[in-house]
């Protein structure tokens, strides 16, 4: 098990920017643009093969036009000819909005298929993953414009065909007529090649290394932005502060920009001048022979043509390798983050899984969050019957939630076994796992949707279309009293990023205690669920607690005795221990930790009688 998770968060192997990525990149782009949509990206090759077919087409037939005309006396000679070259040009013009439409379709589809394989990739990590700065990072590279940079580089793939095919048939052309020149231009282009594609390469691992940067610029414009943190920021008065934080990264960001940019000019400039003088060269030298008759003027018209396309082009594909070597690079962080196997899952297996009736068992569980040192439960083991109602108390830190997430697959333990009737949870899949749980989280969701669709999530493909089994279930846990208070009832959009009404904390808990109630699920998990209830509230639902758990098994995280007494049995945890286990009256009797926190709440509650709530605590503070 360590293993796997050790798998799911090892750091990935570092992209190179060569050609050899491009190539294994490219065939990968273009294979899942296909898979996505094959006419559009036979459409765009088309064109790129047409289009990179012209200039050399262009070139050749003028040459044809001039010495038909010089040297013939009939027009009609010279018509063939004379006819291709505006067909040429009209060809390139006709499809040129052609491949804009083409491309723009396509990006489209790139963009929709590639984050939606981002997103179900993502939906298959586990819990730990995302937990990890470093697959923070990665995600954030990812998530960055992925779709946008698949689409660049299939985009400069075919580019790339075009410039390519441009550039083998001008220099067709050219070493028909004069060769020396191809010689010069390559023994130019070559060393511009390396240095693009170097820079491009120092450019990618600028951007892959400031990725933490980018994510706290990010942070610090949410803080300062963000409708949950205003407030705070406000009365605070951090904003100066962190916008002091926030221009510093940006600025180091813009100098680094910067040097790239200055660099890819210098060379850009060096490579232009150079080439010109190459150009210049080329064309008195041929002048020359034109001069003494051993070029003939077509020669010299196309020579000039292609010379100039030529140089044009080779500028154009070095430039247009750097930046297909970039995309590639960039789409890299997509295939790296593709390629993260997701945990091992249990097979599936035929037929209908058993039905479970929810007894728990955990089997001397330690686990340890990943890059942390400290265990959080260590050699921890119990077992609850089906239909008990356990509650789990001790002290902040103590491995309460821990143990209960481990319950619910959200992470593997480290060493030992956990099962649920008898089945391994690592021998179950994760879907029927999920059915049989239901959880309120001590950080639980807060869905910018209806209230209905609120409680509908707690089992969606059951409730989004049954509308009277949720008002069913808001009646049951008293949610439908603050409901019908709501501007538009059950159909009123909560939360503030998309609409006008919110709730309190309260309110908003009453409504994830729905959502876990409305799951028929054998196993019911409640993490400090009443915390920000008022005292009748939760009088209320724990008053007809027994109903709404409907025999369910319970595992109940609470600082409250008063709810921590409804339990069958308590269990209490210190420092990652199981260290007592028994009924409220048993542990008393025992005189140990569980009886020292009532005895210190006793005292508390006799010092300090709670004015208007009956709230009491298990562990003080
Ligand atoms: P409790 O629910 O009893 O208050 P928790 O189970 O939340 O305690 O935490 C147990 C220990 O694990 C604590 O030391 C806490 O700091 C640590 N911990 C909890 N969640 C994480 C996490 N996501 N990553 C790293 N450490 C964590």
């Amino acid at each position: 098990m360590a293993t796997e998770l050790e798998h799911n968060t090892a750091p990935p192997r570092e992209p190179r920017a060569d050609i050899g990525t491009l190539i294994a990149n490219g065939r990968w782009a273009l294979r899942l643009a296909w898979s996505t949509t094959p006419g559009l990206v036979t459409t765009r090759l088309f064109i790129a093969v047409i289009t990179g077919l012209v200039p050399a087409g262009f070139v050749f037939a003028i040459r044809e036009v001039i010495d038909a005309l010089r040297t013939s006396a009939a027009l009609a000679d010279a018509m063939p000819w004379i006819v291709i070259v505006p067909l040429l040009s009209f060809v390139s013009v006709a499809l040129r909005p052609i491949a804009a439409f083409a491309s723009s379709r396509l990006s489209d589809e790139l963009q929709l298929s590639t984050s939606l394989r981002i997103l179900e990739h993502a939906a298959r990590l586990d819990l730990a993953f995302f937990e990890d700065p470093a697959n923070q990072d990665m995600l954030a590279r990812t998530q960055a414009n992925s779709a946008r940079h698949m689409e660049a580089l299939v985009r400069d793939l075919a580019a790339l065909l075009r410039h390519t095919i441009q550039l083998v048939t001008l220099l067709l052309v050219i070493l028909l007529i004069e060769p020396i020149v191809v010689a010069a231009l390559a023994v130019l282009a070559l060393p511009y090649l390396l240095y693009q594609t170097r820079l491009s390469s120092t450019h990618y691992w600028i951007e892959h290394n400031r990725e933490g940067r980018r994510r706290w610029t990010r942070y610090f414009s949410g803080l300062l932005m963000g409708h949950g943190s205003v407030p705070e920021v406000k009365l605070l008065d951090l904003a100066p502060h962190l916008m002091d934080r926030f221009r510093t990264l940006m600025q180091t960001i813009r100098d680094q920009n910067t040097t790239i940019y200055r660099r890819r000019a210098l060379g850009g400039l060096l490579f232009g001048v150079l080439g010109g003088i190459v150009v210049y060269a080329a064309v008195f030298h041929l002048a020359g022979e034109a001069l003494r008759g051993e070029a003939t003027l077509g020669s010299v018209a196309a020579y000039l043509l292609a010379v100039e396309r030529f140089a044009a082009t080779v500028t154009g594909l070095v430039n247009l390798i750097a930046h297909s070597i970039h995309s590639s690079l960039m789409v890299s962080n997509l295939t790296l983050f593709l390629s993260t196997a997701p945990r091992a899952v249990a097979p599936v297996v035929a037929g209908t899984p058993p039905p479970i009736h929810g007894g728990v068992e955990f089997r001397n569980i330690s686990f340890r969050y990943p890059g942390s040192e400290e265990r959080a439960l260590d050699g921890v083991s119990f077992d609850v019957q089906a239909g008990e109602v356990v509650a789990l108390v001790g002290p902040n830190g103590a491995g309460k939630s821990t143990l209960v997430k481990l319950l619910g697959g959200l992470y593997e333990p480290e060493r030992g076994t956990i099962l649920l009737d008898g089945h391994e949870l690592s021998s179950m899949s994760p879907e029927h796992l999920r059915s049989q749980l239901s959880f309120v989280f001590q950080q639980f969701a807060r869905y910018e949707a209806t209230a209905r669709d609120n409680i509908a999530y707690g089992d969606w493909r059951r409730l989004l279309d049954d509308p009277d089994a949720i008002e069913e279930i808001a009646v049951r846990t008293g949610a439908a009293k603050m409901i019908a208070r709501l501007p538009d009832g059950y159909d009123t959009h909560l939360g503030r990023s998309f609409g006008h009404t919110t709730l309190s904390a309260g309110q908003w808990q009453l409504l994830a205690m729905a959502r876990a109630l409305a799951r028929e699920a054998r196993v019911l998990v409640l993490d400090e669920p009443t915390s920000n209830l008022d005292a009748r509230t939760e009088h209320e639902i724990f008053s007809t607690f027994r109903e709404l758990a409907r025999g369910r098994t319970t595992l109940l995280i609470s600082h409250r005795f008063s709810t921590v007494r409804m339990a069958n049995r308590i269990l209490v945890l210190e420092a990652g221990r199981l260290v007592e286990q028994g009924s409220h009256d048993e542990l008393i009797a025992t005189g140990g930790v569980y009886a020292g926190l009532y005895q210190l709440h006793r005292q508390l509650y006799e010092s300090h009688p709670p004015q208007k709530r009956t709230e009491t605590h298990v562990t003080p503070g």
